[in-house]
């Protein structure tokens, strides 16, 4: 089946970014065929199916290379108690009880949630990072599940740690690799560690080797907090970022998540190993661990891209808030404009072609078919030159309209159209009072 997505104003990004007014999108099976003018495109495709884009801004699905599908149902939760004033309190009062208080329903409905979250917002690949410790084995399966429903694309992982049970989700992370192999480009599979100050030497040499042989890359928390790095010279004598790639962790399809404190010799370490990093501004704002220093990874050629860490499923306002970060926290009104742009539009594309073996990020010929479609009417000039401008400022506040993964159309109109909305969500408000009774017995 060909489809002429039409009449939009169509942005390819990728290396040679047009802005084509007046534009067409033509997509047939999981593929973009081409992209152009639409009169042209009409023309040549006289068969396509149409969907007109007028009034609407035409550009490549989003990415998030960091999310937690599974802390879903945490949302309105009340927590008695005193306050968590720390990470390694929020950690031990929230979330290691969340995921224990997860069971196989919740695990499903959990990952369906945020999945629709990310189609309403035009999030059309996702890294995840998945802990159930009370229902681990099987655990990503439902999790695939879900995404190939969902139709957006996904790599996945369990995090293993020894907080509950030495090399607690080894044997699922190794189990779920071996059944995804290649991927089919629409789910992979990565071995997932939590941190350095919850996994032994041991453990992490397992995790390691089970990557290695099957030539997929760690997905690890690094330095989040200060706790993290403390941990590390205090056991190890040895920061985190050198912990971790003297055991063999490091490597260009590794994933160092968030490097908050880490010193310039880690810094350097992660360019010369080619490992990314991934930052998560919103997150380490929530839990106020501090500032990555972008820039200095920035100097040093690292590909950083950009998450949410369960936070949000919306890439627009993650890239903003990074915006806004940076420029407050270096006093300084010159930076991030092109950065935290580059971070997500660039960087995660870079990133998931390393993980998926295919490259998204960009509207071309040959190129698959994830598209988000937004409201937008630029109230000036819109082109290559200012398009930041308009992404920054306006898109960033745009509904999306229409999504579309793998040539399938999962929302239209703002109506999700591979999932029962509806349904899910009250589901999932009959279980959460369940679970978050479980959690409070923990
Ligand atoms: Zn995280």
């Amino acid at each position: 089946m060909t489809t002429r997505f039409e009449n939009g104003i169509v942005v390819t990004l990728g290396s040679n970014n047009r802005v084509i007014w007046n534009g067409s999108v033509v997509v047939e099976g999981e593929k973009i065929v081409a992209v152009g003018d639409a009169a042209e495109l009409k023309i040549r495709f006289p068969k396509a199916e149409v969907v007109d884009c007028a009034g609407k801004i035409v550009l490549p699905g989003f990415i998030c290379t960091h999310h937690h599908f599974y802390s879903t149902m945490a949302r309105g939760m009340f927590i008695p108690g005193e306050p968590a004033s720390n990470f390694v309190e929020i950690l031990e009062r929230l979330w290691w009880k969340v995921d224990r208080a997860l069971l196989d329903e919740d695990i499903t409905l959990s990952a369906q949630i945020p999945l629709i979250e990310c189609i309403r917002n035009g999030t059309t690949t996702v890294i995840d990072h998945h802990a159930s410790p009370g229902m681990r084995d099987g655990s990503l399966d439902l999790i695939e599940k879900a995404v190939r429903q969902a139709g957006i694309r996904a790599s996945l992982c369990y995090e293993v740690s020894d907080r509950n049970v030495m090399g607690g989700g080894v044997e699922e992370n190794e189990r779920f690799i071996k059944k995804i192999g290649k991927g089919d480009g629409q789910i992979a599979a990565m071995m997932g560690l939590h941190a350095s100050f919850t996994v032994s030497d041991e453990t992490l040499e397992k995790c390691v080797g089970i990557a290695k042989d099957a030539g997929v890359g760690c997905h690890v928390h690094v330095a989040e907090d200060l706790a993290d790095r403390e941990d590390s010279l205090k056991k190890y004598g040895m920061p985190v970022v050198h912990r971790l790639d003297k055991l063999g962790a490091s490597g260009a399809k590794s994933l160092f998540i968030h490097c908050v404190h880490i010193d310039e010799s880690e810094m350097d370490l992660i360019a010369a190993t080619n490992t990314s990093v991934v930052h998560n501004p919103e997150s380490n704002m929530n839990n106020a661990v501090g500032v990555t220093k972008l820039f200095e990874l920035l100097k040093r050629n690292i590909l950083v891209g950009l998450g949410s860490d369960g936070m949000s499923s919306d890439m627009l306002s993650q890239m903003r808030c990074g915006y806004l970060l940076h420029r407050l926290a270096n006093s300084d009104p010159r930076v991030a404009f092109m950065e935290m742009p580059k971070l997500l539009l660039e960087n995660n594309a870079e990133i998931c072609e390393r993980q998926f073996g295919i490259r998204l990020g960009e509207l071309a010929e040959g190129r698959p078919a994830d598209l988000a479609i937004m409201d937008y009417q630029p109230p000036t000039a819109l082109s290559e030159a200012n398009f930041l401008g308009h992404l920054i400022f306006g898109l960033v506040d745009a509904t999306v309209d229409t999504t579309v993964c793998r040539g399938k159309i999962l929302m239209q109109g703002k109506k999700i159209l591979s999932m029962d909305e509806e349904r899910i969500a009250a589901r999932s408000r009959e279980l959460a009072p369940r679970m978050w009774e479980r959690l409070q017995a923990l």
